[in-house]
């Protein structure tokens, strides 16, 4: 079982449970307790999701790092690495599944050059 597995299940575990104390506070109506653990349901809620996108995202990658390694060309990934997406094609990440010879990158300087005059 991987690590985001793990987590995902962990954090979902933890929801469940935490929706559950928050259906027994609202029918004590204790509600102060039931804020603060409906609260807690939608923290995990989201760690789950966000532990789901990135186990489908390291899935994605180990598919096109197989079929490369198989002699294949496939197209890189949308985006090309998790570190880009947050850039603006600037910084990448070790794993990125882009195109990054030198070829490519004097085209892109060139085409920079080109912009500014
Ligand atoms: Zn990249």
């Amino acid at each position: 079982m991987t690590t985001h597995r793990r987590y995902q299940y962990a954090a979902t575990a933890g929801a469940i449970l935490l929706a559950a104390a928050c259906a027994g506070s609202l029918a004590h109506r204790a509600y102060p307790p039931a804020v603060l653990f409906g609260l807690g349901v939608l923290i995990l809620t989201e760690a789950a999701l966000r532990e789901h996108s990135r186990l489908k995202r390291r899935r994605l990658e180990d598919d096109w790092a197989r079929r490369r390694a198989l002699g294949e060309n496939p197209p890189p990934l949308t985006p090309c690495c998790l570190l880009n997406s947050h850039s603006t094609d600037d910084i990448h990440d070790r794993n990125c599944t882009s195109d990054h010879t030198l070829t490519r990158f004097l085209d892109r300087i060139e085409q920079q050059g080109r912009e500014e005059k």
